[in-house]
């Protein structure tokens, strides 16, 4: 069985970690925050003191911090991954990161003999504990091949988009979406309040109808509970939108509703939210 690293063990990254324990993998793990893996390490996972040191151990390297620095960071810093890889390694990024940085990334590694996926994941956090995220890969189909059944571990819907940066292009259209069913959240809960409706009661009905949609199923019982604690954080959702709107402009397309999704999450940001959740958006309207 290949070893396995893992860098970035936060909301998703140590969930995913569990599932690659969980199928008998030795999993090396990496964090910025060394606590965030103690409970991996009593699980059986191996620490490492930096990216360099689990690519030195490890055959396949995941990656999965927060933003495309982070990204840059844990692959070309002095510490890096590309410090301390082995030849025929595979490096898959899991990170939601920008697809140029994912072409990057492969033309390094094809130079350093290795290979590398862009994967980036949909799902949420409760997606990453059950093990069924959506993972959307981009790069060369030898590697997709190698590692299917590793993705398998925490993935309920697995496909390779195309080459160097599909993955990352294929998560900005989900991204696009979500923006939809975020503020579609939000407006149909400051509606349906207005209107003094049971919104347990309109939840429920709605859910049921051509509405339906995972923001809705999800998020919005967690508003009506108050919780806004990060499933998926705000920052890294302004993160989606602005790579997707800049992206979109290089395509030459307009996306005006995403714009607007975005100037609503960044006045959300501005407020002080930057660490809720994406159902935190429901306090421009509900907090004032
Ligand atoms: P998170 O909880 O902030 O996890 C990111 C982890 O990466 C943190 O533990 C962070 O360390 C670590 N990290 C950041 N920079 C690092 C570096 N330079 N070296 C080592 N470790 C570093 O965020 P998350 O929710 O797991 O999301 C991770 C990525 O997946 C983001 O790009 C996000 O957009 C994407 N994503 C999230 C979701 C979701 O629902 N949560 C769904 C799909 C995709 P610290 O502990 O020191 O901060």
């Amino acid at each position: 069985m290949k070893k396995i690293g893992f860098i970035g063990t936060g909301v998703m990254g140590a969930s995913i970690v569990k599932h690659l324990l969980s199928a008998g993998y030795e999993v090396h793990v990496y964090n910025r925050t060394k606590s965030k893996t103690d409970e991996l390490v009593e699980l059986g996972a191996i620490w490492k003191d930096a990216p360099r040191d689990i690519a030195q151990a490890s055959e396949l390297i995941f990656t999965m911090v927060g933003f495309p620095e982070d990204v840059e960071e844990v692959y070309y810093s002095e510490n890096g991954i590309f410090n301390g890889v082995q030849s025929g390694s595979i490096l898959i990024d899991l990170t939601t990161s920008q697809p140029s940085l994912a072409e990057k990334i492969y033309e390094t590694a094809k130079e350093k003999g290795t290979f590398s996926l862009d994967a980036p994941v949909s799902g949420g956090d409760l997606g990453a504990r059950n093990g069924t995220l959506t993972t959307m890969v981009g790069g060369d189909e030898e590697a997709f091949e190698t590692m299917k059944p590793i993705f398998m571990t925490f993935s309920g819907t697995l496909e390779l988009q195309g080459p160097a940066g599909s993955g990352q292009h294929t998560k900005m259209a989900n991204q696009i979406m979500i923006a939809g069913t975020m503020t579609g959240l939000t407006e149909l809960l400051v509606y349906a309040k207005a209107a003094g409706l049971n919104l347990e009661k309109v939840l429920k009905t709605v859910g049921g109808g051509s509405a339906a949609n995972w923001s809705l199923q999800n998020y919005g019982p967690r508003i009506l509970k108050e919780d806004y604690s990060a499933g998926f954080f705000v920052k890294h959702f302004i993160k989606d939108l602005g790579i997707a709107l800049n992206e979109a402009e290089k395509l030459g397309v307009n996306l005006p509703s995403t714009l607007n999704a975005k100037k609503l999450y960044d006045q959300l940001e501005d407020a002080g939210n930057g660490d809720d959740g994406t159902q935190a958006l429901i306090k421009l309207w509900w907090e004032k």
